[in-house]
Order: structure tokens, then C-alpha cells, then sequence
């Protein structure tokens, strides 16, 4: 039988809950137990793929081509995790559910409405996460307490405890304790007011997570506990760290792990937490220092490349190098030159990215770790753009994307109409008359090494797998042409027809892959091309000093 614990959040959003359901995932982990973790969303669009990056950051996406909240990468990186369609739902996706099997008539007559046939179908969505194989499925309560929204989510966990025995759910609630300056002393009243709106709607938390910069003093844990009917043990410190990956062993110091341990009548070993202590004192104490340019599009929040960022600390954890980041707008680039950003980063990368706006920038910067002999890292667009680089200035094309010149002379990149879907084993048609320009490739595909290159050398094995999320391909009638003059092709799709991988021959680290391989890195887990690229970047460096 599964467990349940249930993360909701009180009094601000951005307290961290996504972290918080993740390093409790870790702490179980830490202790034997097997986890999956879900996130309820209580937006109307069905899935996130449709909203802007500047709306609700990253689109995260999963093997089986899910495009969901970005907070499904924490769990994913703090955890064993792999996650899938069934561990994202959507009010919007909730209802679509629900009016399909009306329309089906499988409701008989019935009046359908929120409760009991939205909740009810929440309970399924919450149900379908969990299976024999996991001991524990937590779950993510998207929005905070108070929120229209969210009550339809609320009222289906609270009615959850009737349907599985008490002992196996539990609810915490994240909330905050801030630190007023001019009183000099931490406050409990918002989360005071938070547990009542909780309780209000019927759900009695078991745990509080008191977000807050300070240790809150044991009269003040008292104070909450007494408000809030709870035990003292239960009111945790979620103190302020310096990384993410602090917060697993910032949980245990509180006793968190013990404390879950009993209210869900388990009896497991203390938490095997050693990788995490190293993870968390490489990223501290590191003994190198590198600085990496990333030049986008949406670098002003920074959200929307969340797992490019962990990526490229990940990539420093394995070679023990602090990563500096500097977040370059691709249009400034195009405004001021790329001297100016440049000239002093040891790596270059430019992520994936939709439309044309900045590209000119994008391809500046790609140009220059080129003939600079900088790393450089292309990741998807990034890819797409150092093919059109190399076209256009050294096999003299005219060379662009038919996604931002539909007319251009040479397409390098473009919509491949016809293309083999490994993971069907179905032959898939892309048209360009929807929306958007045809449908995307998204989700795990197979990729064949080739022998001798940089990807076979960080990868070390020759047949990999990465998630995809993309419309435009490698043109293969230009193949020719650019291998020729010095383009490498490294890894290819099983059937050899979608290039993957391209990289150059005479230069430190240059690579560029179609895929994102940003998703699958974790900090015990570094990815092979995040590990090759910081690496190329701080050996670079040393060379320097030395
Ligand atoms: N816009 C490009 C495409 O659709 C690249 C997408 C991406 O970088 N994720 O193919």
C-alpha cells in the first residue's frame, strides 16, 4: 500500500514547494524508500507547453514527451524519479478529463459537477502516480492556500485520508516566518492565519515548514505548535541555504525524517545522506572557477532555464569548479557587439529558444567561441544556430532556419516532412499548416555515437538517449557540403536520417546537440556533456594561469 504525503503552501507563492516536495523525496530516498512525487497544477491550460516562459518559466519535459511545470525537474534531479504524463495534472486536463467522459456518457444522467465528479477524478490523477512500485507518491499542491483555484485540489486531499487508512497520508504545509527588521524578531501570525484558512477548508496539517532566514527559537516553535494544533516536532526550520541541494540535509538536522517516520508508522534506517554532503561541499567549497555566457532570449528571468542552470552546477560539481553564469540578451549582442559580453567568459552556450527575435546575436556569439577557440555548448536552437554559422561563414552559404526565413536560399535547417518516430516505430508526417508551424518532436529518442568524438568521449558509450523538443531538423542535402569543409557529425538517429549531434574538429569543445540534455543532469549524476563542456572551460583557464 502507498503512502501519501500531501505539500500544500501558505501565506506567499515562491516559498519553494516544488524544492521542498523534492528534498523530502531525497530524505526518504536516503532512507530505502522508493518515490515518485506529482504536481497538481491549478491552471486551465491543459498542459504547460503552451504558456510563455516569461509567464511560468521553464517547460520541463519528460521521456515519454510530456511538456510539464518546471518543478518536475527538482523532483527528477533530487531523486531517482522518472517522470511522465501521470505525474503532472492540470485543472485544465482535470476537466478535460471529465467533460470527455461526459460526452461519452459515461456519467448515465447524472449532473456532473465539481464535487463529487472533479474530485473524484483528482483522486484518480493522484492515483494513477502511485503504483507497487513506490512506497511513497508525494504530492505537490500548485498555487497557495486561499486561492479559488486550488479548492477543487484541496477538497480531493482532504477527502483523500477517507479513502486509504489514516496512517498512510500526510499533509504539510509549507509556510513562512519572516523576519520583521524594525521589530528585530521573527513573525508567526502569518503562518497562524495560513493553518486556519487550511483548517477552514478541513485539512488539519501535520507538518509546518516554517520558511526563514533564521533558526526560530524553541518557545517560538512552541507558540506555533499550540496555535496550530500540532506537535513541536512538527513545526520544522526550513531555514535560507546557500544551494537547493542543502535543503535534504537541512530537513534531517530539524529531525523532518524521524518525525515522518512515526506519523506514517514506518521503520526505516537512518538517512544514507554521505553523496548529498559531498554534492553540497563541492558546490561550496570548489577548487576551480569558470565563467560561462549564456545568451538567450529570456535572460531576465532566469526560471525559464532552470535546468540549464542546475546543468551547468552540476557540470561544476564534477570538476570541482565554481560555475559563474552570465545570462547575455542575444538582442544586446546584436546592439553593442559581441566584443564587449564576450571577451572574458571561458564558455559559451546558447540554449534552446523559439522564434527569430535576437538570432542575429546568437549567431555572433556562435561565431566567435568558433574562431576564438572558446567551448562552446549549442544546445537544440543552439545547435541549429552553429550549423547555420558554419554555412554561412566558412562554407560561404546563404544559410539560415526556415523558421525565421521561410524563403532563404539554403535551408541547413528546416521542417522535414517525413521522418521515422523511433519510439512509435510509426513514419510521421509534419505539416506546416498548423498554428505553429507543425508538430513537435518531444520526448526520448535514440542516438548512435560516432567513434573518436567529443560526445563519444563524454559519453563513453556509443547508444545514448536524450529528450527532444523541437520542430526544425538538419537538412540532410547539406551534409555534404559541411562536412566537408570541417563540420563533424557525431551522433545520428538509429536510422541515420536526423542528425543529432555536430561538433568541430579543430577547436577545444565545440558541440552542438538537437536535444536537451540539460533534463536529464542531476547533481549525484552529472550529465557526460555538462561534465566535457566545464571541463573544457576550466582547463582552458588553466592553461592560462599556468
Ligand atoms: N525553434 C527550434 C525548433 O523548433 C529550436 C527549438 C528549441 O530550441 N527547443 O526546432
Amino acid at each position: 500500500m502507498s503512502k501519501y504525503i500531501f505539500i500544500t503552501g501558505g501565506v506567499v507563492s515562491a516559498l519553494g514547494k516544488g524544492i521542498a516536495a523534492a528534498a523530502i523525496g531525497a530524505l526518504l530516498e536516503a532512507q530505502g524508500l522508493r518515490v515518485t512525487i506529482q504536481k497538481l497544477d491549478p491552471y486551465i491550460n491543459v498542459d504547460p507547453g503552451t504558456l510563455s516562459p516569461f509567464e511560468h518559466g521553464e517547460v520541463f519535459v519528460t521521456d515519454d514527451g510530456c511538456e510539464t511545470d518546471l518543478d518536475l525537474g527538482h523532483y527528477e534531479r533530487f531523486t531517482h524519479m522518472r517522470a511522465a504524463v501521470v505525474n503532472n495534472y492540470t485543472t485544465g486536463k482535470i476537466y478535460f478529463n471529465v467533460i470527455t467522459k461526459e460526452r461519452r456518457g459515461d456519467y448515465l444522467g447524472d449532473t456532473v459537477q465539481v464535487v463529487p465528479h472533479i474530485t473524484d477524478e483528482i483522486r484518480e490523477a493522484i492515483k494513477s502516480a502511485a503504483s507497487d512500485d513506490y512506497d511513497v507518491n508525494i504530492v505537490e499542491i500548485g498555487g497557495t492556500v486561499g486561492d479559488i483555484e486550488s479548492l477543487p485540489f484541496l477538497e480531493a486531499i482532504r477527502q483523500f485520508r477517507y479513502h486509504v487508512e489514516r496512517e498512510n497520508v500526510l499533509y504539510v504545509h509549507l509556510t513562512l516566518v519572516p523576519f520583521i527588521k524594525t521589530a528585530g524578531e521573527l513573525k508567526t501570525k502569518p503562518t497562524q492565519h495560513s493553518v486556519n484558512e487550511l483548517r477552514e477548508i478541513g485539512i488539519q496539517p501535520d507538518i509546518l515548514l516554517c520558511r526563514t532566514d533564521r533558526p526560530i527559537p524553541p518557545e517560538m516553535k512552541r507558540k506555533i505548535a499550540i496555535h496550530c494544533n500540532l506537535d513541536q516536532e512538527a513545526v520544522i526550520s526550513a531555514l535560507d541555504v546557500e544551494t537547493v541541494y542543502e535543503v535534504p540535509l537541512s530537513y534531517k538536522t530539524e529531525g523532518l525524517d524521524k518525525f515522518i517516520e512515526k506519523k506514517l508508522s514506518l521503520n526505516l534506517p537512518e538517512p544514507e545522506l554521505k553523496t548529498w554532503v559531498q554534492v553540497v561541499d563541492r558546490i561550496k567549497n570548489p577548487k576551480y572557477e569558470c565563467t560561462i555566457a549564456i545568451a538567450g532570449k529570456y535572460v531576465n528571468l532566469k526560471d525559464s532555464y532552470k535546468s540549464l542552470e542546475e546543468a551547468l552546477i552540476h557540470g561544476g560539481i564534477s570538476n570541482n569548479s565554481r560555475v559563474n553564469l552570465i545570462w547575455v540578451d542575444s538582442e544586446e549582442i546584436e546592439a553593442q557587439g559581441v566584443e564587449k559580453y564576450l571577451s572574458e567568459v571561458d564558455g559559451i552556450l546558447v540554449p534552446g529558444g523559439f522564434g527569430i527575435r535576437g538570432i542575429e546575436g546568437k549567431i555572433a556569439a556562435v561565431r566567435y567561441a568558433r574562431e576564438k577557440k572558446i567551448p562552446y555548448f549549442g544546445i537544440c536552437l543552439g545547435m541549429q544556430l552553429a550549423v547555420i554559422e558554419f554555412g554561412r561563414n566558412v562554407c560561404g552559404l546563404s544559410s539560415n532556419s526556415t523558421e525565421f526565413d521561410p524563403k532563404t536560399k539554403d535551408p541547413v535547417i528546416y521542417l522535414m516532412e517525413r521522418w521515422y518516430n523511433h519510439r512509435s516505430g510509426k513514419i510521421e508526417e509534419r505539416t506546416a499548416d498548423s498554428q505553429m508551424g507543425g508538430t513537435m518532436r518531444l520526448g526520448a529518442y535514440p542516438t548512435v555515437l560516432v567513434e573518436g568524438t567529443h560526445a563519444y568521449e563524454a559519453y563513453g558509450s556509443k547508444n545514448i538517449s536524450e529528450r527532444h523538443r523541437h520542430r526544425y531538423e538538419f537538412n540532410n542535402k547539406y551534409r555534404d557540403v559541411l562536412t566537408s569543409k570541417g563540420l563533424v557529425i557525431s551522433g545520428l538517429s538509429p536510422d541515420t536520417e536526423l542528425v543529432e549531434i555536430v561538433e568541430l574538429r579543430d577547436h577545444p569543445w565545440f558541440l552542438g546537440c538537437q536535444f536537451h540534455p540539460e533534463f536529464k543532469s542531476r547533481p549525484i549524476d552529472p550529465h557526460p556533456l555538462f561534465r566535457a563542456f566545464i571541463g573544457a572551460a576550466v582547463r582552458e583557464k588553466r592553461e592560462l594561469f599556468l
